[in-house]
C-alpha cells in the first residue's frame, strides 16, 4: 500500500474547536451542553461515552503534548477534570479498525503503542505512517528503501530503481518488428539493424526493399538475378529476365525450328545454320507451303458450304431483293440470255428445294420489253421423301415500294404446276436449266411506273403455296 507523506499528514491535521483562550466557564458549558461528550449511562458498561475524535485531537494534538494541561487550564475544577478524564472514550483510530476503549487519560499512552497511528519512517524519509503500515512501507515504498532491480539484479535506493526501471539493459523486451523474439534491451537495436527476420533489406539485384525473411523467395524470381546462358554461347551473365529474348533471338548456340515447321518442316538448328537450310530449300518450303494453301481451300469450301446450310431459307417464302437493277438492264440488253437466279431456299424444313430465275431484259416472248420470272425445282436433300410431281401453286410478286402502304399496288402472277409438266417432276442430280414462270411478267415501261424500283431496287416475294394442292 502506497501512501504519501502529505496523505498522511492530511490525516492527523484536524480543525480546532476548543480554544485555550476561552474561560473556564464556557468551557464548562461546552461540556455540559456538547452533544459529542456523553457521561457514562451508570446502568450499561457496553456503551461507553464518546467524545469525537476531532475534539480529542484537540486536545491531544495542539501543537504539542500539552493537550492534557490544556484540559486541566479549561476544566479548573478538579472535579469536572477528574469526570472529564475518567470519560471512556475510543482511540482515535476508532474508523481504522483499534478496537481500544477506556479512560480518556490512559489515551495517550494508547497512541504510543497503537498500531493505527502514525509515527516518522524508520529510514527517515520524512513520512509519516502507520505503525501497521511500516513494515509494507519499509519494504515496498519508501524512497530510502534498498531494493534490487529484477533484471540486472544491481542495489538501488526506492527513487533511484524507479529512474532505473525502464532504461534496465537486462531486461527483457519483445522486438516491436514483430519477429517473435524477446532480446534483453541493451541487445535490442543491434537485433533491429542485423539479426530481425522482419528488417527491411535492399535486394542485392534489383535494390528494391523486402521483409528479410521474404528475401529468398524473391530472389527465386527476381528478374535482375543474374543468370549463365543454358546453351553456354559466348554471352556469359545475363539478367534472368533478358533469358528469353536472348535465346530468341540473340544466342548463337540455341536452337531453333525452321519458320516453316507449321507447313510441316523438320528442321531444327542454331542461327547460322538455319540460314543456309533457308537457302537450300525453298523448293522444298514452297511445296510445303502450296500443299498447305490447297488444304486450306478445302476447308473454306467445306465452311462455305455449312455456312450456306446455316442461311438456307426453309419458310417457302423468299424476298428477293436485287439491287442496280437497270443497270442490270442495261447489261441484260448487251449479254443475249443474262440470267439472274436467286439464292435457294426450301418449301419447308424437309421440303422442295427451289430457286427463283429472273432475265432482266425478258426471255421468250418478253425479250427486249419485259422482265421474265421463273422458278426452278433444284435437286434437295429430302426430294426421296417428297410426292411427285412437285404440285404446290406458286406466286411472283413485284413489289410498289410507296411510301404511302395503303397506296401500293403491288404486281402479282401465280399458277398451279400443270403435273404433266415436265418441270415438276422429281429432278436428276444434274440441274435442271428449265423453270416455269411468266416470260411477261412486268413490261420495261410498266417497270418505271409508280415505285416498283427505288433506289434501282426491286424486290420480289416467291411464295409457294401448299394448301393449293392439285390432285393428280
Ligand atoms: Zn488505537
Ligand atoms: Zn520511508
Ligand atoms: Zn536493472
Ligand atoms: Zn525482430
Ligand atoms: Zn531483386
Ligand atoms: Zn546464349
Ligand atoms: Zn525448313
Amino acid at each position: 500500500m502506497v501512501r504519501s507523506l502529505a496523505q498522511w499528514t492530511k490525516t492527523l491535521s484536524f480543525p480546532a474547536r476548543i480554544s485555550p483562550n476561552k474561560s473556564s466557564k464556557e468551557s464548562v458549558n461546552i461540556h455540559q451542553v456538547s452533544p459529542t461528550v456523553t457521561p457514562t449511562p451508570s446502568n450499561s458498561s457496553l456503551s461507553p461515552p464518546v467524545i469525537k475524535n476531532n475534539e480529542i485531537n484537540n486536545m491531544m494534538n495542539n501543537n504539542n503534548c500539552s493537550s492534557l494541561t490544556e484540559v486541566n487550564q479549561i476544566y479548573s475544577d478538579p472535579e469536572s477534570e477528574k469526570a472529564i478524564m475518567s470519560s471512556v472514550v475510543y482511540c482515535i483510530h476508532h474508523k481504522e479498525g483499534c478496537k481500544w476503549s477506556d479512560e480518556l487519560r490512559k489515551l495517550k499512552g494508547h497512541l504510543n503503542t497503537c498500531k493505527h497511528d502514525a509515527i516518522p519512517c524508520t529510514s527517515k524519509c520524512g513520512a509519516q505512517i502507520p505503525r501497521v503500515l511500516m513494515e509494507d512501507h519499509l519494504k515496498y515504498t519508501c524512497p530510502q528503501r534498498r531494493t534490487r532491480c529484477d533484471f540486472c539484479n544491481k542495489e538501488f535506493t526506492g527513487h533511484t530503481l524507479e529512474n532505473h526501471m525502464g532504461n534496465c539493459g537486462y531486461e527483457p523486451l519483445y522486438c516491436e518488428n514483430k519477429c517473435g523474439v524477446k532480446i534483453h534491451r541493451r541487445h535490442l537495436s543491434q537485433h533491429k539493424a542485423s539479426d530481425c527476420s522482419k528488417r527491411l533489406l535492399p535486394c542485392r539485384y534489383c535494390t528494391k526493399e523486402f521483409v528479410a525473411d521474404t528475401l529468398p523467395a524473391h530472389h527465386l524470381k527476381c528478374g535482375r538475378v543474374p543468370l549463365q546462358c543454358p546453351n553456354r554461347c559466348d554471352v556469359n551473365v545475363l539478367a534472368r529476365e533478358e533469358l528469353e529474348s536472348h535465346l530468341k533471338d540473340e544466342c548463337t548456340i540455341s536452337v531453333h525450328s525452321c519458320s516453316f515447321k507449321e507447313a510441316g518442316c523438320r528442321f531444327k538448328g542454331p542461327r547460322f545454320a538455319m540460314e543456309k537450310h533457308l537457302e537450300e530449300n525453298c523448293q522444298q518450303h514452297l511445296q510445303l507451303m502450296c500443299s498447305v494453301v490447297s488444304k486450306q481451300q478445302h476447308q473454306i469450301t467445306s465452311l462455305k458450304s455449312a455456312l450456306s446450310r446455316l442461311s438456307l431459307n426453309y419458310s417457302g417464302t423468299l424476298i428477293w431483293k436485287i439491287s442496280d437493277f437497270s443497270a442490270k438492264i442495261a447489261e441484260a440488253k448487251t449479254k443475249e440470255g443474262m440470267e439472274l437466279v436467286s439464292p435457294p431456299f426450301y418449301t419447308s424444313q424437309y421440303g422442295y428445294k427451289l430457286q427463283a430465275s429472273l432475265f432482266p431484259n425478258g426471255n421468250g416472248a418478253g425479250e427486249d420489253s419485259h422482265i421474265s420470272v421463273y422458278i426452278k425445282i433444284l435437286p434437295g436433300e429430302y426430294d426421296g421423301l417428297l410426292r411427285w410431281p412437285f404440285a404446290h401453286s406458286v406466286s411472283f410478286t413485284l413489289f410498289d415500294q410507296s411510301t404511302c402502304p395503303e397506296k401500293a399496288c403491288n404486281i402479282v402472277e401465280s399458277f398451279i404446276p400443270d403435273p404433266t409438266w415436265k418441270n415438276f417432276q422429281r429432278p436428276s442430280k444434274e440441274p435442271d436449266s428449265l423453270g416455269f414462270g411468266f416470260p411477261k411478267f412486268v413490261s420495261h415501261e410498266m417497270l418505271k411506273k409508280r415505285h416498283f424500283m427505288k433506289d434501282d431496287i426491286v424486290f420480289i416475294r416467291v411464295k409457294i403455296d401448299p394448301s393449293k394442292i392439285v390432285a393428280v
